[in-house]
């Protein structure tokens, strides 16, 4: 399988070397040249195949040969070390539980498939490749877990100091050996622009392989379609019609959806739910596509105000608006909705969401409004305990803290701290 650019002025590449570039030299994102859809009969007997079974048949054909079967199958099997539990609340909406992996985070499929992907490239050599990601919260978390460890990889993290939770900082701190977290004297958006930067300082790309662990990576992105087919995998003996409610920020997690059902897997519909950062909620209602500057919410992982991956769902429907609008619907909340919906989920069905999956509730419902015979789940992208202080405080209830979360509370912080590009810079140059 080949990859070609979106912004068409690079040469087309394999999948390794698109792994190792994150993104293509001219700056577009990579995309398969091909999905080609899988047998009818795979997704008849979907309930009798092992989620790596599942996995495996689906990410096959993206891999190609890059990395033979035997090998992959155990990428897939330690990618996949956790549960992904459906939980029914009523007749018309289920969630499904992102987050029973090591961080808690959804991402961490991404990140483990694509440091397990890129420890086996770099086996037979001495390559070293040096991962630069930029976080508001989660993706430092499962990018610093998923690639402890891995050879030839080195990860450096930058976060915003004092503006991700206690839990999270942890997360990405304390974990040493090839992780290496930078506490930046700033905010998101200051951590994204040095990422950004370095990806096109000569004076650095020619002393080393820079590549991104964000969700533009096509081995952090590619994984998430298995989300949709253990769904299906749970949910097909008891409802026909199932569409897909998911809380979305860089775009990546549903776009993953949409090329789940390119390779067959039949889903009815998707909902993109939003925050206040509703620049695809606009572009559904006036085929106007503004990117605006972030705003700030509770759930901050979705805070994104020109969706890297947009371009991607673009091309999957060769740009064309309407077939675009038949399958996919978008709504946008507040931060007052988003808590009045974690106190109805929790008063009405006694479950505890977390405000992504409370946004994705959110657009379930709106759906469910014109679309009343569906079945809509909405994916639960993060652990409560993770967003502590405003779950806490909304449901007026203790929750406890699971295994995962409590194991790194005790752990020293270590960070180095940085105020600009130039500190960022030589510290890199030093490595
Ligand atoms: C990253 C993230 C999202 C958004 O996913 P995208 O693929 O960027 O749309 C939603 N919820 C949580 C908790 C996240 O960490």
């Amino acid at each position: 399988m080949n990859y070609y650019s979106l912004h068409k002025k690079a040469p087309h590449t394999t999948f390794e070397d698109a792994v190792v570039r994150g993104l293509a030299p001219d700056k577009g994102l990579y995309f398969p040249e091909e999905i080609t859809a899988l047998p009818k009969s795979f997704f008849d007997t979907i309930e009798n195949k092992s989620n790596t079974e599942i996995a495996f048949e689906a990410i096959k054909q993206f891999v190609g040969d890059d990395i033979p079967e035997h090998d992959l199958k155990q990428i897939v099997e330690d990618t996949l070390c956790f549960d992904f539990p459906v939980v029914t609340l009523n007749d018309s909406i289920s969630t499904l539980e992102l987050f029973h992996g090591p961080t808690m985070a959804f991402k961490d499929v991404g990140a483990r498939f694509m440091a397990r992907c890129l420890g086996y490239f770099n086996k037979n050599n001495s390559r070293k490749v040096t991962v630069l990601v930029a976080t508001s919260g989660d993706t430092g978390g499962a990018v610093a877990n998923g690639f402890l460890g891995v050879k030839g990889v080195d990860v450096v993290i930058l976060y915003p100091s004092g503006k991700v939770s206690d839990i999270q900082e942890k997360q990405l701190t304390t974990l040493g050996q090839n992780i290496t977290a930078l506490e930046v004297d700033g905010v998101f958006d200051d951590c994204q622009d040095m990422v950004k930067r370095a990806f096109v300082d000569e004076e650095l790309t020619s002393h080393m392989q820079l590549t991104s662990a964000n969700s533009i990576n096509i081995a952090r992105w590619l994984p998430q379609l298995f989300y949709f087919m253990f769904t299906y995998k749970q949910l097909k003996s008891t409802y026909n019609d199932i569409t897909f409610s998911v809380p979305s920020g860089n775009f990546g997690n549903i776009c993953a959806g949409m090329v789940a059902q390119k390779l067959g897997l039949p889903i009815s519909h998707f909902i993109a739910s939003n925050n206040a950062n509703n620049v695809v909620t606009n572009y559904l209602n006036t085929e106007e596509y503004s990117p605006k500057t972030s705003v700030q919410t509770i759930s901050n992982a979705m805070d994104v105000g020109n969706p890297s991956n947009f371009i991607r769902i673009q091309e999957l429907y060769n740009s064309d608006f309407e077939t675009l609008k038949s399958n996919l619907s978008s709504y946008s909340f507040s931060d007052a909705e988003t808590r009045e919906a974690l106190l109805e989920i929790y008063s009405t069905y006694n479950y505890i969401a977390d405000p992504h999956g409370a946004v994705g509730y959110l657009g379930a419902k709106a759906h469910l409004q014109d679309r009343p015979d569906e079945h809509v789940v909405f994916l639960e992208t993060a652990h409560p305990t993770k967003f502590l202080d405003v779950v806490e405080d909304v449901i007026e209830t203790k929750v406890a803290l699971p295994e995962q979360i409590q194991s790194v509370i005790d752990k020293e912080k270590i960070s180095i701290k940085i105020s600009d590009y130039e500190s960022f810079k030589e510290l890199l140059l030093q490595r």
